[in-house]
């Protein structure tokens, strides 16, 4: 079935489906677990629409190209269009928040990097980005101070904040905009705590975003 955004109850949300615009590196832990390289400029790269996908009843990974890691990140929906927009500016256009997977082929991820090429193909492959539904902003009172994790076989693999976030939400994507302009139905994945590691065939998966919803799933 085609993707469509919807909220928590299962409702559509009458909002194109448009790109996935990501940052990396935007949680210490997560840049102490991969030993990457930082720099003050911030490391962003975009999933294409035909990325996104739902978690029910399940998602599928590829198979034969190495390791595919779970990135369990807080999902932004935008709602109007974004360009160099200021954080006030951002704070209006989001439509709401949920939980998304930046799935990426690990080892097909290291070798581009090796040859110093571009991530497309680690991170934009077909089904590279389960999203959950999403929640209105108007029920998320502190959207920098949620908690979140991801469970896999019933054991907790990643557990973050997004109070330690590097780049605020807002601030995050005020800089997006200055180099792509975002639209209505876009979603924003804000970054990936400590916990990657590889997903199996066969997987159960439990994402909790505060106390606003649980998703379960499985990997098919
Ligand atoms: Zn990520």
């Amino acid at each position: 079935m085609a993707y469509q955004h919807r909220d928590i109850d299962g409702n559509s949300i009458a909002l194109p489906v448009g790109k996935v615009v990501c940052i990396g590196q935007n949680y210490q832990d997560h840049i102490a677990e991969m030993q990457s390289k930082t720099a003050p400029e911030a490391l962003f790269f975009i999933k294409p629409a035909t990325a996104l996908c739902s978690f029910a009843p399940g998602f599928s990974i590829p198979s034969g190209r190495g390791a595919v890691h779970n990135e369990t990140e807080l999902a932004v929906l935008i709602g109007k269009t974004l360009k160099n927009a200021s954080v006030d500016a951002v704070a209006d256009a989001i439509w709401g928040y949920s939980l998304a997977l930046d799935l990426t082929l690990r080892e097909v991820q290291a070798e581009l990097k090796k040859l110093g090429r571009p991530w497309e193909i680690a991170k934009g492959f077909d089904g590279a980005c389960p999203v959950a539904g999403f929640v209105s902003k108007e029920k998320v009172a502190q959207p920098q101070q949620l908690a979140f994790q991801l469970q896999v076989n019933g054991e907790t693999r990643q557990q973050g904040n997004t109070a330690s976030m590097i780049r605020g939400i807002n601030q995050l994507i005020s800089e997006m905009s200055s180099h792509f302009t975002l639209q209505p139905g876009d979603i924003v994945l804000t970054g990936t705590p400590a916990g990657v590691g590889p997903l199996h065939c066969g997987d159960t998966l439990q994402l909790q975003l505060a106390d606003l919803f649980i998703q379960t799933s499985r990997v098919i």
